[in-house]
């Protein structure tokens, strides 16, 4: 390369774009295809060698189209990893990522932290195959003490779901390093802007692309990256699912990626005002936001992060059917699942029923918002005309 390399946010829009040299429009253009035409069989034998070789060929529609690499790409480059396999949902990503790395009969980590589709993912699938799955804290303070000789595959989620644990991912990478483990990381919340897991040691970082790479609550997408030694396993996989999206979905995506990082700054910045707002509040008994200068592993969190998005919980001092009432008077924040849109969310969370091996009963009820694009100012008077239902 002879220019200097341009920052992420730079490559973000420039990347993955239409190439020069003719008259051309800004985005890639959507390719719908199953099949694929040749001139002549020796263009095709010639595919077929190209596709064994390079694991990526245009040659028939599962193994993807110009629109799928080119979302594919900028993902690897915004994860800083080495190849990326995109899937229908942030959910089939984990699976794809997850299945590759462990058998029948080998032993499998989960943080309790983990969002809770996959632990259905574990219940209904990889315990019925064999693999025996246990559980760990969701700080990590007590995974060591679980190795065990046929253990491959650990799995984090950093910060947890809902309540937004951290995790130190460079010591424990350097665990599993030495033990030959695969340590897959869930990176929804930093999306690679935010963090880089595999940059901090992990071998697989899955993320449902649904959240801040959409980012308009439009599409459902997942991606799989790896490192270099990671990735033909995950490849393969892939392909012997016949896992692929469709053009319009990787285009979607591809648009969505582009004001990525110009949007996250705005939902920080909106989430600090409006935790400061609600750390001073009575009815409001603990801020979860990694962010948040009294939350635990805050300083994890400061070393290992470039910033935070707006997803966030709140604890409440009162019981649910108050909290409930809270919820259902909103107006900005509406009720519904998913976050990293444009627009302010807020859901139920399962604290206590998930975290299996730390104590949460003690807690009062914990609900997740997301801070969207709206002016704080707004977001901040609705929770607080709601917050008469608490008393
Ligand atoms: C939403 C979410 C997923 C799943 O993504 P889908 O595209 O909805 O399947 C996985 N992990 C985390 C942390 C999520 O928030």
């Amino acid at each position: 390369m002879t220019d200097r390399e341009h920052s992420l946010r730079t490559r973000l829009v420039q990347r993955s774009r239409p190439a020069a040299g003719q008259r051309r429009v800004v985005n890639p253009p959507i390719m719908r295809a199953s099949t694929v035409l040749y001139e002549n069989v020796a263009a095709l034998r010639a595919t077929r060698t190209e596709r064994a070789e390079r694991q990526r060929t245009f040659s028939y529609g599962t193994h993807g189209t110009p629109t799928t690499f080119a979302l594919e790409d900028m993902i690897a480059d915004l994860e800083g990893g080495y190849r990326t396999r995109v899937s229908g949902s942030g959910m089939a990503a984990i699976a794809f990522g997850l299945m590759p790395f462990v058998k029948p009969g080998e032993h499998f980590l989960i943080t309790e932290s983990a969002y809770e589709p996959v632990r259905k993912f574990v219940k209904a699938f990889l315990e019925p195959w064999g693999v025996i799955c246990e559980v760990y804290k969701a700080d990590g303070s007590d995974i060591v003490g679980r190795f065990r000789s046929n253990t491959k595959l650990v799995y984090a989620e950093v910060p947890g779901s809902g309540a937004f644990e951290m995790l130190d991912l460079p010591a424990l990478a350097r665990e599993t390093k030495k033990r030959g483990i695969t340590l897959a990381v869930d990176n929804t919340w930093g999306s690679g802007i935010l963090y880089q897991p595999l940059k901090l040691g992990a071998d697989v970082s899955m993320l449902a692309a649904t959240k801040h790479i959409v980012g308009h609550s439009d599409v459902l997408l997942g991606a799989v990256t790896t490192t270099k030694e990671a990735w033909a396993p995950v490849h393969d996989m892939h392909d012997a699912f016949g896992i692929c999206i469709s053009g319009d979905d990787a285009y979607l995506a591809l648009r969505g990626v582009r004001t990525m990082a110009v949007r996250l700054p705005v939902h920080e910045a909106t989430t600090m005002q409006i935790c400061k707002w609600a750390s001073q509040r009575p009815e409001v008994a603990a801020v979860l936001w990694p962010a948040w200068p009294s939350h635990p592993g805050h300083e994890i969190w400061k070393r290992d992060f470039k910033g935070a998005c707006g997803l966030f919980s709140l604890e409440f001092k009162a019981p649910q059917a108050k909290v409930d009432r809270f919820i259902d008077s909103l107006k900005c924040f509406q009720i519904g699942a998913s976050w990293g849109g444009y627009e302010s969310l807020v859901n139920l969370t399962n604290i206590p029923g998930t975290r299996v091996v730390t104590d949460w009963s003690k807690h009062g009820p914990i609900v997740r918002f997301h801070a969207g694009l709206e002016d704080p100012v707004d977001l901040i008077a609705d929770l607080e005309q709601a917050m008469k239902h608490l008393v």
